[in-house]
């Protein structure tokens, strides 16, 4: 899960990581009142779920409330492009006001689970501000990093040596360390799998703050963390990918034209694959789970059709726990109750793989029933207009 910069530092604030003083508002004329509380100038900045807003004109400073306002009229309502935003770019529908800080250093911070080691790495880095995927492509020598150890979290030694290693100014050095020893304890206890601060900044005054936060959460571990769940953002998200959640589908939109329907992740996996193989490309994920009802898949159908960039329909289902003629029963309704206007290719093996295909040769829908998932995949490009 994925959550806005002002909610991140409200997070860090509570885990004593400096962050400037600021508040969220929805509305032009809150953003002009908590200017005006901030006093002297502010920066308005524009709330979505991507990076790079300040390049894109999402991030202005405005010298007083009065200039915040029109700064806040300008940017909230704006579609926002960024590189990380797609050209589609993100509506803005909440800033970020805070107080203008006097920045003598941007500096990066993050940290990311390493799958491999099955731990947490601290980076850092001099080079903040910039795009840190460009620093580390081309000069990774210039990242800083630190295993941090599950039992004992990031030690103060650990945190110092990258104080040092990025040219925090020595006065400045263990106020940095405990906000990294900070920043590493927030994204333990919360089972972040991505924290970063770009930039974390010195000051003229040698103070350290958070200027930008990041924080991404281990959806697995969402159960146990109640009070993190009213932090999700539902504007931000696919609403086909907000509506499959509902339903326990396991659902991400693709760019490609042919629909996937598909139970377990290792097979949907394979589908696309297979799809891509045969010239296509796939317009979604779709893990319908082992033991999806026919409730189940009349919803994944739903939610597949209402794509308007689906030609066709590839329906992938090894009948394990969820058999082929439950299946194929779902199918069938689903088929007669939304009235489905595009190509549906099937193919399915296992568990009652007959019954499953007479009920669909018998249901008097124009279903095309292949023979092996190599015939399935050039018979729904073929339907979806043919390879790329
Ligand atoms: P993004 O990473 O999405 O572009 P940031 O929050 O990092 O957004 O802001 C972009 C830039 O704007 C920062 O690198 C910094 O130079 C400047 N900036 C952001 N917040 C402040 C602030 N409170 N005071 C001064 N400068 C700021
Ligand atoms: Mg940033």
């Amino acid at each position: 899960m994925k959550i806005h910069e002002y909610q991140a530092k409200s997070i860090l604030a509570k885990y004593n990581v400096p962050v400037p003083r600021g508040e969220a508002a929805s509305t032009v004329d809150e953003a002009g009142a908590i200017a005006k509380k901030l006093g002297g100038s502010v920066v308005v900045k524009a709330q979505i779920h991507a990076g790079g807003r300040g390049k894109g004109g999402g991030v202005k400073v405005a010298k007083d409330a009065a200039d915040a306002v029109e700064v806040a009229k300008k940017i909230l309502g704006m579609t926002l492009i960024t590189h990380q935003t797609g050209p589609e770019g993100r509506l803005v529908q909440k800033l970020l006001v805070e107080e203008t800080l006097p920045i003598d250093k941007e500096l990066y911070l993050g940290i990311v689970l390493d799958r491999g080691t099955g731990k947490l790495i601290f980076m850092a880095s001099a080079a903040g501000g910039m795009e840190i995927e460009e620093v580390a492509s081309k000069t990774p020598e210039a990242i800083l990093k630190e295993v941090i150890d599950p039992g004992i979290g990031l030690q103060p030694y650990q945190a110092r040596k990258l104080a040092f290693g990025i040219g925090v100014p020595a006065v400045a050095v263990n106020a940095a360390a405990s906000a990294m020893i900070a920043l590493a304890k927030a994204c333990v206890e919360t089972d972040a799998t991505l924290a970063e601060i770009n930039p974390f900044i010195t000051t003229k005054d040698n103070k350290v703050y958070a200027l930008d936060a990041k924080i991404n959460f281990d959806d697995n571990a969402l159960f146990r963390h109640k009070d993190l769940a009213a932090f999700r953002d539902l504007n931000e998200e696919d609403p086909l990918e907000v509506e499959a959640s509902k339903y326990g589908l396991n659902y991400i939109k693709l760019d490609g034209t042919i629909g996937c329907m598909v139970n377990g992740a290792g097979l949907a996996m394979g589908t696309m694959d297979i799809i891509q193989y045969a010239g296509g490309s796939a317009a979604n994920f779709l893990d319908v789970g082992g033991g999806a009802q026919p409730e189940q898949i009349k919803n994944a159908f739903r939610i597949l059709l209402s794509d308007s960039s689906v030609k066709a329909v590839l329906i992938n289902i090894f009948g394990g726990i969820l058999r082929c003629d439950t299946l194929a029963t779902g199918v069938v309704a689903a088929a007669r109750d939304l009235g489905i206007k595009v190509p549906i290719v099937i193919r399915m093996e296992g568990t009652n793989v007959e019954q499953g295909k007479k009920i669909l040769l018998d249901s008097g829908f124009n279903f095309t029933i292949a023979d092996g998932i190599k015939d399935a995949a050039e018979k729904v490009v073929a339907a979806a207009g043919g390879k790329k």
